[in-house]
């Protein structure tokens, strides 16, 4: 019964020293390191989305070690055959409330079983905003994309949108010049809402369109993005735009759900750590990857990070025993 879970997760022999919450680049590297240091860590995965961001994705091109490149499940399967490997334990399920004052800290999963540790890694990683269109996610790496950074290497010579107005819209479809055709910016009002240095290079740069009162209404394609049909925002009119690759930026909320008012968070949402390390506000308790970054939100750094949340909890444990 759920009552006899209840008692064998809080028995007192087993307070764990470390728990992991999220299974992306950050979490699973976390959980190498913590397994390898004996830390018997164990890790929640998610319900539904285990393996994080990468899930999403087709080639990865740019994490060290695959010369030829690697599909973002695969990456992750191999991530996690390697936490596992060292045994770490990797629970599929979501922890929904934490409580993480204090020397235990004790976390609830999905099915209402508590877990206690030493330690908390927080990488739970963020979420990039979505259109919210029909095949959005299906093209979802055959041509739609989140990340300029990641992906712009694969639209050599193409036409392609950007959608967004905000710096980051504006510095992605700059950066995307680099490599396709033409870079229209589909944005919903007249103006750009980004700096006016960035939006003054853009304005100047003759590989950069812009779609201005415009949204994208719908997204075409079989295998593959074959355009999108814009809508005007002020007359409702429809027209149609022949691209290969579309790139969201209209934002990314850090899932930060379950330690509002818990630790502390920027203005924005990120979990706040203290200078270079992984430290929260709370003893104890560390945070990692796109949790915490706004800056690069690439997955070797967010792998990078989740290294450096296990040495910290390490470090942590080992003075207090
Ligand atoms: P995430 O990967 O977001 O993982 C966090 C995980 O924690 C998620 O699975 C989430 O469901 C889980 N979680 C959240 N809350 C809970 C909870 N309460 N309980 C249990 N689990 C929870 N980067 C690159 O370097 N190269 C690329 O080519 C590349 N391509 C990308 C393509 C796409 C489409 C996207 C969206 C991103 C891409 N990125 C790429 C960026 C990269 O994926 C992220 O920077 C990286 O995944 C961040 O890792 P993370 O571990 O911090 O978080």
């Amino acid at each position: 019964s759920s009552a006899d879970a209840t008692v064998i997760a809080t028995d007192d022999q087993d307070v764990r020293n470390v728990i992991i919450i999220g299974s992306g680049p950050a979490g699973y590297t976390a959980a190498v390191y913590a397994a390898r240091a004996s830390l018997q860590p164990v890790l929640f995965e998610g319900a539904v989305t285990a393996g994080g961001a990468l899930m999403n994705t087709t080639e990865v091109e740019n994490f060290p070690g695959f010369r030829d490149g690697i599909m973002g499940p695969d990456l992750m399967d191999e991530m996690r055959a390697q936490a596992e490997r060292f045994g770490a334990e990797l629970v599929t399920d979501d922890i929904e409330s934490v409580s993480l004052d204090g020397e235990i800290k004790s976390v609830v999963d999905g099915e209402g079983r508590t877990w206690r540790a030493r330690a908390i890694i927080l990488a739970m990683g963020s979420a990039y905003r979505e259109l919210g269109l029909p095949d959005e996610k299906r093209l979802s790496g055959h041509g739609v994309s989140w990340c300029a950074t990641c992906d712009g290497f694969f639209f050599r010579d193409q036409d392609i949108a950007v959608v967004g107005g905000g710096d980051s819209a504006v510095e992605e479809a700059t950066f995307l010049t680099k490599f396709a055709r033409s870079v229209t910016i589909v944005h919903r009002r007249g103006e750009l809402r980004a700096s006016k240095i960035m939006v003054d290079r853009a304005l100047s740069n003759d590989r950069i369109r812009f779609a201005w009162n415009s949204e994208v209404a719908e997204i075409h394609g079989g295998d593959k993005l074959s355009g999108v049909t814009l809508r005007d925002t002020t007359t409702g009119a429809t027209s149609e735009l022949a691209v290969t690759g579309l790139f969201i930026a209209i934002g990314h909320d850090p899932r930060n759900e379950l330690i509002q008012g818990v630790v502390n968070l920027d203005a924005e949402g990120y979990v706040l750590v203290e200078g270079r390390s992984t430290r929260t506000n709370l003893p104890g308790v560390f945070a990692c990857g796109d949790l915490v970054d706004h800056t690069y939100r690439q997955a070797i750094t967010a792998a990078g990070s989740g290294c450096a949340a296990a040495l910290d909890a390490e470090r942590f444990i080992a003075a207090i025993e």
